[in-house]
Protein backbone atom coordinates (compact mmCIF):
# COMPACT_ATOMS: atom_id res chain seq x y z
CA UNK A 1 0.00 0.00 0.00
CA UNK A 2 1.49 3.54 -1.02
CA UNK A 3 0.31 6.42 1.20
CA UNK A 4 1.09 9.52 0.23
CA UNK A 5 2.63 12.33 2.54
CA UNK A 6 -0.70 13.80 2.00
CA UNK A 7 -2.81 10.60 3.45
CA UNK A 8 -0.39 10.52 6.28
CA UNK A 9 -0.38 14.27 7.51
CA UNK A 10 -4.32 14.48 7.58
CA UNK A 11 -4.50 11.75 9.75
CA UNK A 12 -2.20 13.10 12.18
CA UNK A 13 -4.27 16.17 11.77
CA UNK A 14 -7.94 14.56 12.17
CA UNK A 15 -6.23 11.93 14.75
CA UNK A 16 -3.65 13.75 16.90
CA UNK A 17 -3.88 17.81 16.00
CA UNK A 18 -0.30 17.67 14.72
CA UNK A 19 0.35 19.79 11.67
CA UNK A 20 3.80 17.69 10.86
CA UNK A 21 6.03 15.15 11.42
CA UNK A 22 8.55 14.44 14.05
CA UNK A 23 12.08 13.17 12.31
CA UNK A 24 11.72 9.60 11.22
CA UNK A 25 8.13 9.09 11.87
CA UNK A 26 6.92 9.66 8.50
CA UNK A 27 9.43 7.46 7.08
CA UNK A 28 8.95 4.78 10.01
CA UNK A 29 5.35 4.85 8.76
CA UNK A 30 5.68 4.62 5.25
CA UNK A 31 7.79 1.45 6.21
CA UNK A 32 4.64 0.00 7.98
CA UNK A 33 2.04 0.73 5.63
CA UNK A 34 4.36 -1.18 2.77
CA UNK A 35 4.29 -4.01 5.55
CA UNK A 36 8.07 -3.96 6.33
CA UNK A 37 9.60 -4.90 9.59
CA UNK A 38 11.16 -1.77 11.49
CA UNK A 39 13.58 -0.89 14.36
CA UNK A 40 13.22 2.36 15.64
CA UNK A 41 15.92 3.62 17.92
CA UNK A 42 14.10 7.13 19.31
CA UNK A 43 15.05 9.22 22.91
CA UNK A 44 12.58 9.12 24.69
CA UNK A 45 9.40 11.84 24.01
CA UNK A 46 10.79 11.57 20.19
CA UNK A 47 7.52 10.33 19.34
CA UNK A 48 7.67 6.35 19.20
CA UNK A 49 3.69 5.57 19.46
CA UNK A 50 2.62 7.38 16.76
CA UNK A 51 5.17 5.25 14.45
CA UNK A 52 2.76 2.66 15.47
CA UNK A 53 -0.63 4.05 15.76
CA UNK A 54 -1.00 6.35 12.49
CA UNK A 55 -0.64 3.13 10.52
CA UNK A 56 -2.71 1.04 12.86
CA UNK A 57 -5.39 3.49 11.56
CA UNK A 58 -4.24 3.16 8.15
CA UNK A 59 -3.94 -0.35 7.56
CA UNK A 60 -6.98 -3.05 8.07
CA UNK A 61 -6.94 -4.85 11.03
CA UNK A 62 -6.02 -4.76 14.39
CA UNK A 63 -2.65 -3.51 15.37
CA UNK A 64 -1.13 -5.48 18.42
CA UNK A 65 1.19 -3.43 20.58
CA UNK A 66 3.43 -5.40 23.14
CA UNK A 67 4.23 -2.79 26.13
CA UNK A 68 5.82 -3.82 29.58
CA UNK A 69 4.38 -1.28 31.58
CA UNK A 70 0.92 -1.75 33.05
CA UNK A 71 -0.05 1.81 34.08
CA UNK A 72 1.32 3.10 30.75
CA UNK A 73 -1.38 1.35 28.80
CA UNK A 74 -4.31 2.33 30.60
CA UNK A 75 -2.60 6.22 30.14
CA UNK A 76 -2.06 5.51 26.23
CA UNK A 77 -5.16 3.68 25.89
CA UNK A 78 -6.93 6.22 27.56
CA UNK A 79 -5.49 9.37 25.39
CA UNK A 80 -6.64 7.30 22.01
CA UNK A 81 -9.89 6.92 23.56
CA UNK A 82 -10.44 10.55 24.37
CA UNK A 83 -9.07 10.89 20.45
CA UNK A 84 -12.00 8.63 19.37
CA UNK A 85 -10.12 6.02 18.52
CA UNK A 86 -11.28 2.42 19.20
CA UNK A 87 -8.49 0.83 21.35
CA UNK A 88 -8.17 -0.65 24.57
CA UNK A 89 -5.97 -2.86 26.61
CA UNK A 90 -5.62 -6.81 27.85
CA UNK A 91 -3.40 -7.14 31.45
CA UNK A 92 -4.02 -8.15 34.77
CA UNK A 93 -5.83 -5.50 35.91
CA UNK A 94 -9.14 -6.32 33.88
CA UNK A 95 -11.42 -8.46 35.62
CA UNK A 96 -12.80 -11.38 33.79
CA UNK A 97 -15.81 -9.77 32.17
CA UNK A 98 -14.00 -6.56 31.17
CA UNK A 99 -11.38 -9.06 29.39
CA UNK A 100 -14.09 -10.99 27.87
CA UNK A 101 -15.28 -7.28 26.48
CA UNK A 102 -12.03 -6.60 24.55
CA UNK A 103 -11.97 -10.18 23.47
CA UNK A 104 -15.44 -9.42 21.91
CA UNK A 105 -14.35 -6.66 20.39
CA UNK A 106 -11.38 -7.93 19.15
CA UNK A 107 -13.00 -10.11 17.56
CA UNK A 108 -15.89 -8.76 16.24
CA UNK A 109 -12.45 -6.63 14.54
CA UNK A 110 -13.96 -3.16 16.16
CA UNK A 111 -10.46 -2.64 17.93
CA UNK A 112 -7.84 -0.31 15.32
CA UNK A 113 -5.42 -0.44 18.51
CA UNK A 114 -4.89 -3.36 21.19
CA UNK A 115 -2.28 -3.05 24.09
CA UNK A 116 -0.88 -6.16 25.48
CA UNK A 117 1.14 -7.27 28.49
CA UNK A 118 3.72 -9.25 26.87
CA UNK A 119 3.25 -12.72 28.80
CA UNK A 120 -0.60 -12.58 28.09
CA UNK A 121 0.37 -11.86 24.49
CA UNK A 122 2.33 -15.34 24.35
CA UNK A 123 -0.04 -17.04 26.26
CA UNK A 124 -1.65 -19.95 23.73
CA UNK A 125 -5.50 -18.79 24.36
CA UNK A 126 -4.37 -15.19 23.44
CA UNK A 127 -2.45 -16.55 20.23
CA UNK A 128 -5.42 -18.87 19.11
CA UNK A 129 -7.50 -15.50 19.41
CA UNK A 130 -5.09 -13.53 17.36
CA UNK A 131 -5.29 -16.35 15.00
CA UNK A 132 -8.66 -15.56 14.17
CA UNK A 133 -8.08 -12.21 13.91
CA UNK A 134 -6.91 -9.73 11.33
CA UNK A 135 -3.55 -8.02 12.38
CA UNK A 136 -2.40 -5.21 10.81
CA UNK A 137 0.44 -5.06 12.91
CA UNK A 138 2.71 -6.08 15.99
CA UNK A 139 4.55 -2.79 17.91
CA UNK A 140 6.80 -4.16 20.08
CA UNK A 141 7.45 -0.90 22.34
CA UNK A 142 10.56 -0.86 25.15
CA UNK A 143 12.35 -3.32 22.67
CA UNK A 144 15.49 -3.27 24.49
CA UNK A 145 13.66 -5.47 27.20
CA UNK A 146 14.47 -8.58 24.85
CA UNK A 147 18.12 -8.22 25.18
CA UNK A 148 19.86 -9.43 28.07
CA UNK A 149 22.65 -6.78 27.38
CA UNK A 150 19.98 -3.95 27.71
CA UNK A 151 19.81 -2.42 31.01
CA UNK A 152 16.06 -3.66 31.62
CA UNK A 153 16.22 -7.74 30.48
CA UNK A 154 12.56 -9.13 30.61
CA UNK A 155 12.76 -12.75 30.10
CA UNK A 156 8.98 -12.80 28.96
CA UNK A 157 10.22 -10.53 26.25
CA UNK A 158 12.24 -13.32 24.95
CA UNK A 159 9.17 -15.85 24.09
CA UNK A 160 8.22 -12.68 21.35
CA UNK A 161 11.01 -14.61 18.95
CA UNK A 162 8.22 -16.77 18.63
CA UNK A 163 5.97 -13.87 16.51
CA UNK A 164 7.62 -14.08 13.39
CA UNK A 165 6.84 -18.07 13.33
CA UNK A 166 3.13 -17.80 14.06
CA UNK A 167 2.25 -14.75 12.24
CA UNK A 168 4.29 -15.23 9.28
CA UNK A 169 2.98 -12.44 7.11
CA UNK A 170 2.45 -9.78 9.60
CA UNK A 171 4.66 -7.17 9.80
CA UNK A 172 6.84 -6.55 13.46
CA UNK A 173 8.11 -2.83 14.56
CA UNK A 174 10.48 -2.90 17.09
CA UNK A 175 10.89 0.55 19.30
CA UNK A 176 13.03 1.39 21.83
CA UNK A 177 14.91 4.42 23.19
CA UNK A 178 17.47 2.43 24.63
CA UNK A 179 19.97 0.64 22.83
CA UNK A 180 23.49 0.22 21.91
CA UNK A 181 24.70 -1.43 18.66
CA UNK A 182 24.94 -4.53 20.62
CA UNK A 183 21.65 -4.56 22.04
CA UNK A 184 19.95 -3.00 18.54
CA UNK A 185 21.46 -6.55 16.88
CA UNK A 186 19.95 -8.52 19.57
CA UNK A 187 17.00 -7.07 19.03
CA UNK A 188 16.72 -7.26 15.62
CA UNK A 189 17.76 -10.78 16.14
CA UNK A 190 15.38 -12.31 18.75
CA UNK A 191 12.40 -10.77 17.44
CA UNK A 192 13.93 -12.44 13.87
CA UNK A 193 13.50 -8.95 11.54
CA UNK A 194 13.24 -9.53 8.18
CA UNK A 195 15.19 -7.07 6.21
CA UNK A 196 13.98 -4.18 8.74
CA UNK A 197 13.81 -0.51 7.72
CA UNK A 198 15.77 0.77 10.59
CA UNK A 199 15.54 4.05 11.59
CA UNK A 200 17.77 6.09 14.16
CA UNK A 201 17.09 9.46 15.37
CA UNK A 202 19.63 11.60 17.18
CA UNK A 203 19.98 11.59 21.11
CA UNK A 204 20.79 14.56 21.18
CA UNK A 205 19.33 16.30 24.46
CA UNK A 206 20.63 20.03 23.72
CA UNK A 207 18.50 21.72 26.42
CA UNK A 208 19.97 19.43 28.56
CA UNK A 209 22.89 21.12 30.20
CA UNK A 210 25.62 18.45 31.64
CA UNK A 211 27.60 18.94 34.64
CA UNK A 212 29.87 16.42 36.80
CA UNK A 213 30.66 17.59 39.80
CA UNK A 214 33.51 16.09 42.07
CA UNK A 215 31.83 15.05 45.08
CA UNK A 216 33.39 16.34 48.45
CA UNK A 217 30.73 17.65 50.94
CA UNK A 218 27.76 16.64 49.07
CA UNK A 219 25.17 17.76 50.91
CA UNK A 220 26.43 21.20 51.58
CA UNK A 221 26.99 21.15 47.93
CA UNK A 222 23.46 20.02 47.31
CA UNK A 223 21.97 22.37 49.57
CA UNK A 224 23.75 25.41 47.83
CA UNK A 225 22.21 24.40 44.84
CA UNK A 226 18.54 23.79 45.63
CA UNK A 227 18.66 26.72 47.66
CA UNK A 228 19.57 28.97 44.75
CA UNK A 229 17.14 26.79 42.67
CA UNK A 230 14.40 27.02 45.32
CA UNK A 231 10.53 26.42 44.16
CA UNK A 232 11.98 24.60 40.82
CA UNK A 233 11.00 20.86 39.52
CA UNK A 234 13.91 18.80 40.32
CA UNK A 235 14.90 14.90 40.54
CA UNK A 236 17.50 13.31 42.87
CA UNK A 237 18.91 10.13 42.44
CA UNK A 238 20.62 7.87 45.08
CA UNK A 239 21.60 4.38 45.00
CA UNK A 240 19.68 2.86 48.02
CA UNK A 241 16.17 3.24 49.73
CA UNK A 242 18.37 3.99 52.97
CA UNK A 243 20.10 6.94 51.36
CA UNK A 244 16.15 8.12 49.42
CA UNK A 245 14.79 8.37 52.81
CA UNK A 246 17.15 10.08 54.89
CA UNK A 247 18.01 12.66 52.12
CA UNK A 248 14.18 13.16 51.47
CA UNK A 249 13.63 13.40 55.84
CA UNK A 250 17.41 16.15 55.72
CA UNK A 251 15.89 18.29 52.74
CA UNK A 252 12.73 18.41 54.34
CA UNK A 253 14.35 19.33 57.23
CA UNK A 254 16.45 22.23 55.83
CA UNK A 255 12.48 23.25 54.89
CA UNK A 256 12.70 22.11 50.96
CA UNK A 257 9.32 20.54 49.60
CA UNK A 258 11.01 16.57 49.07
CA UNK A 259 8.99 13.34 49.14
CA UNK A 260 10.97 9.80 48.89
CA UNK A 261 10.39 7.09 46.38
CA UNK A 262 11.56 3.76 45.87
CA UNK A 263 9.82 0.20 45.66
CA UNK A 264 10.16 -0.43 49.35
CA UNK A 265 7.00 2.06 49.74
CA UNK A 266 3.40 0.71 49.38
CA UNK A 267 2.06 0.97 45.87
CA UNK A 268 -0.43 3.33 47.18
CA UNK A 269 2.37 5.69 48.65
CA UNK A 270 4.57 5.44 45.60
CA UNK A 271 1.37 7.05 43.42
CA UNK A 272 0.80 9.28 45.78
CA UNK A 273 4.42 10.80 45.95
CA UNK A 274 4.93 10.44 41.53
CA UNK A 275 1.29 12.36 41.75
CA UNK A 276 1.97 14.96 43.74
CA UNK A 277 5.45 15.81 41.86
CA UNK A 278 3.30 15.80 38.93
CA UNK A 279 0.88 18.17 40.18
CA UNK A 280 3.73 20.77 41.34
CA UNK A 281 2.32 20.04 45.06
CA UNK A 282 5.96 18.53 45.81
CA UNK A 283 9.24 20.51 44.52
CA UNK A 284 11.40 17.74 44.88
CA UNK A 285 11.63 13.68 44.80
CA UNK A 286 14.20 11.72 46.02
CA UNK A 287 13.92 8.45 44.05
CA UNK A 288 15.92 5.64 43.22
CA UNK A 289 16.24 4.26 40.06
CA UNK A 290 12.44 3.23 40.59
CA UNK A 291 11.23 6.60 39.86
CA UNK A 292 10.91 7.61 36.33
CA UNK A 293 9.56 5.41 33.57
CA UNK A 294 7.13 6.72 31.72
CA UNK A 295 6.86 10.15 33.85
CA UNK A 296 6.16 12.73 31.65
CA UNK A 297 6.53 15.94 33.61
CA UNK A 298 7.51 18.70 30.81
CA UNK A 299 8.87 20.77 33.45
CA UNK A 300 11.75 19.03 35.27
CA UNK A 301 14.58 22.28 35.51
CA UNK A 302 17.12 19.91 37.53
CA UNK A 303 18.31 16.19 37.48
CA UNK A 304 20.59 15.52 40.37
CA UNK A 305 22.75 12.20 40.55
CA UNK A 306 23.62 11.97 44.40
CA UNK A 307 25.60 8.65 43.25
CA UNK A 308 27.13 7.38 40.60
CA UNK A 309 24.36 5.77 38.04
CA UNK A 310 24.61 2.08 37.22
CA UNK A 311 25.45 2.95 33.62
CA UNK A 312 25.70 5.32 30.97
CA UNK A 313 22.24 4.18 29.50
CA UNK A 314 20.55 4.42 33.06
CA UNK A 315 22.13 7.73 33.13
CA UNK A 316 20.80 8.87 29.84
CA UNK A 317 17.68 7.88 30.45
CA UNK A 318 17.53 9.17 34.24
CA UNK A 319 18.73 12.88 32.83
CA UNK A 320 16.26 12.29 30.21
CA UNK A 321 13.56 12.94 32.36
CA UNK A 322 14.24 16.52 32.63
CA UNK A 323 13.44 19.51 30.16
CA UNK A 324 10.78 17.78 28.70
CA UNK A 325 9.29 20.90 27.39
CA UNK A 326 12.40 21.93 25.68
CA UNK A 327 13.48 24.37 28.01
CA UNK A 328 16.90 24.25 30.23
CA UNK A 329 17.33 21.58 32.40
CA UNK A 330 20.50 20.98 34.61
CA UNK A 331 21.72 17.48 35.02
CA UNK A 332 24.03 17.37 37.67
CA UNK A 333 26.65 14.21 38.86
CA UNK A 334 28.59 14.33 41.62
CA UNK A 335 30.95 12.29 41.34
CA UNK A 336 33.45 10.34 43.93
CA UNK A 337 35.70 7.41 43.49
CA UNK A 338 34.66 6.27 46.54
CA UNK A 339 30.96 5.13 44.69
CA UNK A 340 33.58 3.51 42.24
CA UNK A 341 34.23 0.79 45.00
CA UNK A 342 30.35 0.80 46.60
CA UNK A 343 29.47 -0.34 43.00
CA UNK A 344 31.98 -2.89 42.71
CA UNK A 345 31.43 -4.11 46.36
CA UNK A 346 27.83 -5.01 44.71
CA UNK A 347 28.90 -6.14 41.37
CA UNK A 348 30.94 -9.05 42.99
CA UNK A 349 27.69 -9.84 44.99
CA UNK A 350 25.61 -10.77 41.62
CA UNK A 351 25.43 -14.53 41.37
CA UNK A 352 26.48 -14.76 37.54
CA UNK A 353 30.04 -14.53 35.95
CA UNK A 354 28.20 -12.93 32.82
CA UNK A 355 26.44 -10.34 34.64
CA UNK A 356 29.27 -9.34 36.67
CA UNK A 357 31.51 -8.94 33.45
CA UNK A 358 28.47 -6.82 32.12
CA UNK A 359 27.93 -5.25 34.80
CA UNK A 360 32.15 -4.02 35.12
CA UNK A 361 32.10 -3.17 32.03
CA UNK A 362 29.09 -0.50 31.95
CA UNK A 363 30.85 0.76 35.03
CA UNK A 364 34.23 1.56 33.92
CA UNK A 365 32.56 3.41 30.79
CA UNK A 366 30.30 5.34 33.64
CA UNK A 367 33.36 5.95 35.28
CA UNK A 368 35.28 7.12 32.46
CA UNK A 369 32.53 9.30 31.41
CA UNK A 370 33.04 11.21 34.58
CA UNK A 371 36.95 11.20 34.44
CA UNK A 372 36.62 12.83 30.83
CA UNK A 373 38.10 16.02 30.36
CA UNK A 374 36.12 15.78 26.68
CA UNK A 375 32.70 17.65 25.83
CA UNK A 376 29.87 15.68 28.14
CA UNK A 377 27.41 15.53 25.23
CA UNK A 378 29.74 14.27 23.12
CA UNK A 379 31.45 11.31 25.11
CA UNK A 380 27.64 10.32 25.83
CA UNK A 381 26.59 10.83 22.27
CA UNK A 382 29.49 8.64 20.76
CA UNK A 383 28.33 5.87 23.14
CA UNK A 384 24.78 5.68 21.71
CA UNK A 385 26.73 5.72 17.84
CA UNK A 386 26.58 9.32 16.93
CA UNK A 387 29.38 10.59 15.87
CA UNK A 388 29.74 14.42 16.90
CA UNK A 389 32.60 16.99 16.36
CA UNK A 390 31.80 20.23 17.92
CA UNK A 391 31.76 20.78 21.58
CA UNK A 392 27.98 21.40 22.64
CA UNK A 393 28.17 24.54 24.93
CA UNK A 394 26.04 23.64 27.63
CA UNK A 395 28.26 21.15 29.95
CA UNK A 396 30.98 21.59 32.20
CA UNK A 397 33.32 20.59 29.81
CA UNK A 398 32.89 23.26 27.83
CA UNK A 399 31.75 25.76 30.42
CA UNK A 400 35.29 25.50 31.76
CA UNK A 401 37.78 24.17 29.29
CA UNK A 402 40.41 23.35 32.01
CA UNK A 403 43.79 24.01 31.27
CA UNK A 404 46.53 22.25 30.28
CA UNK A 405 49.97 21.90 32.69
CA UNK A 406 53.37 20.12 32.20
CA UNK A 407 52.35 16.90 34.04
CA UNK A 408 55.85 15.03 32.99
CA UNK A 409 57.37 14.50 35.91
CA UNK A 410 54.13 12.59 37.43
CA UNK A 411 53.64 10.83 34.15
CA UNK A 412 57.16 9.41 34.26
CA UNK A 413 56.73 8.00 37.94
CA UNK A 414 53.50 6.16 37.01
CA UNK A 415 55.15 4.46 34.21
CA UNK A 416 58.47 3.82 36.27
CA UNK A 417 55.71 2.20 38.38
CA UNK A 418 54.16 0.10 36.02
CA UNK A 419 57.18 -1.18 34.52
CA UNK A 420 59.12 -2.11 38.09
CA UNK A 421 56.15 -4.28 38.87
CA UNK A 422 56.49 -6.13 35.53
CA UNK A 423 53.21 -4.91 33.80
CA UNK A 424 50.51 -6.76 35.49
CA UNK A 425 48.46 -4.54 37.38
CA UNK A 426 45.58 -2.35 37.67
CA UNK A 427 46.06 1.11 38.07
CA UNK A 428 44.97 1.83 41.82
CA UNK A 429 47.39 -1.40 42.45
CA UNK A 430 50.11 1.43 40.82
CA UNK A 431 48.73 4.29 42.51
CA UNK A 432 48.89 2.28 46.04
CA UNK A 433 52.58 1.44 45.30
CA UNK A 434 53.58 4.95 44.07
CA UNK A 435 51.83 6.24 47.27
CA UNK A 436 53.79 4.00 49.63
CA UNK A 437 51.27 1.95 50.50
CA UNK A 438 51.39 -1.37 52.72
CA UNK A 439 48.33 -3.23 51.37
CA UNK A 440 48.13 -6.68 51.82
CA UNK A 441 48.69 -7.37 48.01
CA UNK A 442 51.77 -5.13 47.96
CA UNK A 443 53.62 -7.06 51.20
CA UNK A 444 52.59 -10.09 48.67
CA UNK A 445 54.52 -9.54 45.76
CA UNK A 446 56.94 -7.48 47.42
CA UNK A 447 56.04 -4.02 45.77
CA UNK A 448 57.17 -2.35 49.26
CA UNK A 449 60.89 -3.02 48.07
CA UNK A 450 60.77 -1.67 44.82
CA UNK A 451 62.82 1.72 44.67
CA UNK A 452 59.50 3.64 43.10
CA UNK A 453 57.54 2.63 46.46
CA UNK A 454 56.54 5.78 48.21
CA UNK A 455 57.93 7.88 45.17
CA UNK A 456 54.62 10.02 44.92
CA UNK A 457 53.21 10.86 48.68
CA UNK A 458 53.42 14.65 47.72
CA UNK A 459 50.14 13.99 45.82
CA UNK A 460 47.07 12.14 46.51
CA UNK A 461 45.52 8.80 45.37
CA UNK A 462 43.11 10.69 43.60
CA UNK A 463 45.31 12.68 41.77
CA UNK A 464 47.37 10.28 40.75
CA UNK A 465 44.20 7.98 39.42
CA UNK A 466 43.10 11.17 37.50
CA UNK A 467 46.84 11.79 35.89
CA UNK A 468 47.08 7.72 35.35
CA UNK A 469 43.07 7.98 33.67
CA UNK A 470 44.00 10.68 31.81
CA UNK A 471 47.34 9.21 30.23
CA UNK A 472 45.27 6.36 29.57
CA UNK A 473 42.25 8.10 27.81
CA UNK A 474 45.11 10.21 25.74
CA UNK A 475 47.25 6.81 24.79
CA UNK A 476 50.20 7.70 26.63
CA UNK A 477 49.51 4.09 28.47
CA UNK A 478 48.02 0.68 27.14
CA UNK A 479 44.86 -0.89 29.11
CA UNK A 480 44.02 -4.75 28.33
CA UNK A 481 42.22 -7.57 30.42
CA UNK A 482 38.33 -7.45 30.47
CA UNK A 483 37.60 -7.37 34.03
CA UNK A 484 40.15 -5.93 35.97
CA UNK A 485 42.03 -3.67 33.31
CA UNK A 486 45.83 -4.02 33.19
CA UNK A 487 47.83 -1.22 32.55
CA UNK A 488 50.72 -1.65 30.26
CA UNK A 489 53.20 0.80 28.03
CA UNK A 490 53.06 1.15 25.09
CA UNK A 491 55.51 2.69 22.34
CA UNK A 492 54.38 6.82 23.79
CA UNK A 493 55.10 5.80 27.39
CA UNK A 494 58.64 4.36 26.34
CA UNK A 495 59.23 7.41 24.79
CA UNK A 496 58.14 9.44 27.98
CA UNK A 497 60.33 7.23 30.19
CA UNK A 498 62.84 8.03 27.55
CA UNK A 499 62.39 12.09 27.73
CA UNK A 500 61.51 11.87 24.08
CA UNK A 501 58.05 12.84 24.77
CA UNK A 502 56.51 16.03 27.31
CA UNK A 503 52.97 15.25 28.75
CA UNK A 504 50.39 17.62 29.19
CA UNK A 505 47.45 16.82 31.40
CA UNK A 506 44.22 18.88 32.45
CA UNK A 507 44.22 20.59 35.79
CA UNK A 508 42.69 19.05 38.72
CA UNK A 509 38.79 19.37 38.32
CA UNK A 510 36.36 21.66 40.19
CA UNK A 511 34.45 20.54 42.76
CA UNK A 512 31.50 23.65 42.76
CA UNK A 513 28.68 23.48 40.74
CA UNK A 514 29.00 26.65 38.53
CA UNK A 515 27.18 27.24 35.52
CA UNK A 516 28.33 30.20 32.71
CA UNK A 517 31.22 30.11 30.42
CA UNK A 518 33.58 32.34 32.78
CA UNK A 519 34.72 30.88 35.81
P1 LIG B 1 8.08 8.25 23.12
O1 LIG B 1 7.16 7.05 23.13
O2 LIG B 1 9.06 8.23 22.00
O3 LIG B 1 8.69 8.55 24.44
P2 LIG B 1 5.64 9.66 22.66
O4 LIG B 1 5.16 8.85 21.55
O5 LIG B 1 5.02 9.45 24.01
O6 LIG B 1 7.20 9.52 22.78
O7 LIG B 1 5.57 11.19 22.26
C1 LIG B 1 6.03 12.19 23.13
C2 LIG B 1 5.17 13.42 22.99
O8 LIG B 1 5.37 14.02 21.74
C3 LIG B 1 3.70 13.10 23.10
O9 LIG B 1 3.08 14.09 23.88
C4 LIG B 1 3.22 13.15 21.65
O10 LIG B 1 1.88 13.47 21.55
C5 LIG B 1 4.13 14.23 21.08
N1 LIG B 1 4.31 14.07 19.63
C6 LIG B 1 4.63 12.94 18.98
N2 LIG B 1 4.71 13.17 17.66
C7 LIG B 1 4.44 14.47 17.46
C8 LIG B 1 4.37 15.32 16.30
N3 LIG B 1 4.60 14.86 15.07
N4 LIG B 1 4.07 16.62 16.50
C9 LIG B 1 3.84 17.10 17.75
N5 LIG B 1 3.89 16.35 18.86
C10 LIG B 1 4.18 15.05 18.73
ZN1 LIG C 1 29.91 20.19 25.93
Amino acid sequence: MAASHKEMTTVLEKNFGYTSFRPNQEEVIEAILNDRDVFVLMPTGGGKSLCYQIPALMKDGTAVVVSPLISLMKDQVDSLVSNGISAAYLNSTLSESESADVKNRLLSGDLRILYVAPERLMMSSMLSLLKRTKISLFAIDEAHCVSEWGHDFRPEYRKLSELRDKFPGVCIAALTATATERVRRDIVHVLRLQDPVIKISSFNRPNLSYQIVEKKDVMEQLEGYIKKNRSKSGIIYCQSRDAVEKLAARLNKLGFSALPYHAGLSDEKRARHQDKFIHDDVDIIVATVAFGMGIDKPDVRFVIHYDLPKNLESYYQETGRGGRDGLECECILFFSRGDWHKIRFLIEKKPSKKERDLAFQQLSQIISYCESTDCRRNVLLRYFGEDIKESCNNCDSCFHPRTKVDNTAEAQLILECVKQSGQYFGMSHIVDILYGSKTQKIKDKRHDKLPIHGAGKHLSKNDWKRIGNELIQSGYLSVSGERYPIVKLNPSSRKILAGELTVELTEAPISRISKGRTV
